[in-house]
């Protein structure tokens, strides 16, 4: 089976989210299910050609793309993922992404995506690579199921191309002014009130590709059930509701080698579920250096997020006094909103026998927090898969968790599987979006922790599960095979 997978960002080129992570490992664990598989993504200019080895593509040159009626020089570069033999072709376009960031505010954003989706079409071509599935990710890529299907269906080398929209978040649609169109050529007659690019108003991207793709996923099961409703859509679920039969999850794995707490560089205590002395040792050591006192007794209760409403701060600073007042410890990691860094910049200092924040982003210390600390807090209103108590589950750092999107569906709790004659639960977690269902669950995690026993089994319980890309390539494999059937009937 060959499959083009398409981003506007793959880990570890060019990031800023979820999305680079899957883009970066799905492909390796594809083509080790047998896929013959090529990545696509921009050459933005703060890509390191060197370090990442990419090379100019003689046999393709240069060629032009058009766009907003001008042909634009496009060259391409290419690499392979970094520790695999998976092919990455990088779309070299200065004019586009010579902008220092991947995504800008500027004009001619629209142009940006509109070149790339069409320059992937073209690389194909010249490629003489025929896909039997184009993977799109999120509104970047969301125009390549239409263009396939009406500007370039004079090519029979796409007859048989089926396309699937993967959606990693709904929030992010890609809507742009009425000259859109035209900049991408696509018909006008497609625009109407309520037609299949028409959203609000705005020429809508992702729109098009939930309605040309063969099938849609997005990134966990529950999640894919959320956005066909009001609350969890923005404004996408009835344009998702038709295509409800063909809209499935799959959750995404993490780097089960990057976040290993038996291999783990970043931890002076490395530690395995048979031995759990080293993240008793990092907790002494996180404590230490945070100038926290030192407590064995309590619970130490982590934080690693962007620091925005999505992930439940509100709920955070509405319990706060609830919170802080508890017999626990705080660490906490993230920026975002300046209001919630201010409020955990003011714990920090007020608190600082019991809270510790630091504002930034520091890969070390989150790999750090996830191994000493014991209790990681997630109360998002909504989160499409989350990767950070999947960590948490790996390193045995018991996550609380409001049960929405992926987190309902990484996260066991205890109590609740406990009730149904189970001992399978591996964390706590709430439904209600409240400040009293958050600090009410801490709070039973927190008497829970009491009894080391029964602490022991929810941390062995969390350590044992897989969250290895393995299992989720298989199920891309499996829609992949769906697309295909629906496009050659
Ligand atoms: P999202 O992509 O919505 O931000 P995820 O849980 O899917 O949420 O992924 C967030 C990733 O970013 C995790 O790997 C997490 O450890 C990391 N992260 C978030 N904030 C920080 C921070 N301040 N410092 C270090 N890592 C962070």
């Amino acid at each position: 089976m060959k499959v083009a997978l398409v981003s506007s960002e793959v880990a570890p080129f060019a990031k800023t989210g979820g999305l680079a992570d899957v883009a970066g490992a799905l492909p390796k664990a594809l083509k080790q299910t047998g896929c013959d598989i090529k990545v696509f993504m921009p050459k933005y200019s703060t890509i390191d050609e060197s370090k990442f080895e990419l090379h100019y593509e003689y046999s393709i040159g240069e060629m032009p793309v058009r766009v907003g009626g001008i042909p634009r020089p496009v060259h391409i570069q290419q690499s392979t993922l970094p520790g695999s033999t998976v092919d990455i072709y990088f779309i070299d376009c200065p004019h586009f992404f010579d902008r220092g960031k991947i995504y800008t505010a500027d004009w001619d954003e629209d142009e940006r995506f509109i070149l790339f989706n069409k320059a992937v079409i073209e690389t194909l071509q010249r490629l003489q690579w025929s896909p039997d599935v184009v993977h799109c990710n999120d509104w970047p890529t969301a125009l390549i199921p239409l263009l396939l299907k009406d500007n370039y269906n004079w090519d029979s080398m796409f007859g048989k191309t089926a396309s699937i929209m993967s959606i990693h978040n709904i929030g992010y649609q890609g809507l742009f002014p009425l000259e859109t169109l035209s900049r991408a050529e696509l018909r006008p007659e497609l625009f109407y009130p309520g037609g299949p690019l028409e959203f609000n108003g705005a020429v809508c991207f992702l729109k098009a590709g939930i309605l040309f793709s063969e099938i849609i996923s997005t990134v966990s099961e529950t999640y894919a059930k959320e956005i066909l409703t009001p609350e969890y859509g923005a404004g996408m679920d009835a344009v998702l509701g038709s295509r409800e039969a063909d809209l499935s999850g799959v959750l995404n794995g993490i780097d089960v080698d990057e976040w290993n707490p038996q291999t783990d560089k970043h931890l002076p205590h490395k530690y395995s579920m048979k031995n759990m002395e080293g993240k008793n040792k990092n907790k002494e050591y996180l404590l230490e250096h945070t100038g926290l006192q030192s407590r064995n007794d309590v619970p130490l209760i982590g934080i690693i997020s962007r620091m925005v409403a999505q992930k439940g701060f509100d709920l955070i600073a509405e319990s706060v006094h609830e919170l802080m007042g508890m017999d626990a410890q705080w660490i906490i990691l993230g920026t975002g909103e300046e209001r919630f860094e201010n409020l955990f910049r003011a714990i920090g200092q007020s608190l600082s026998h019991k809270a510790w924040a630091y504002i930034g982003f520091n890969n070390d210390l989150a790999h750090l927090i996830e191994g000493g600390a014991d209790m990681f807090l997630m109360p998002s209103l909504y989160e499409p898969c989350g990767l950070n108590q999947m960590y948490s589950l790996r390193y045995g750092t018991v996550p609380i968790a409001r049960k929405t999107g992926g987190l309902a569906d990484t996260v066991q709790d205890w109590h609740e599987y406990l009730s149904q004659g189970s001992e399978v639960g591996d964390g706590f977690s709430f439904n209600d979006a409240t400040g009293f269902a958050l600090s009410s669950t801490v709070r039973r995690a927190i008497e829970t922790f009491k009894d080391k026993k029964v602490w022991q089994k929810i941390q062995a319980n969390g350590m044992q599960r897989d969250f290895s890309w393995t299992a989720s390539a298989k199920k891309y494999v499996t829609l992949y095979e769906n697309a295909m059937a629906k496009r050659h009937a």
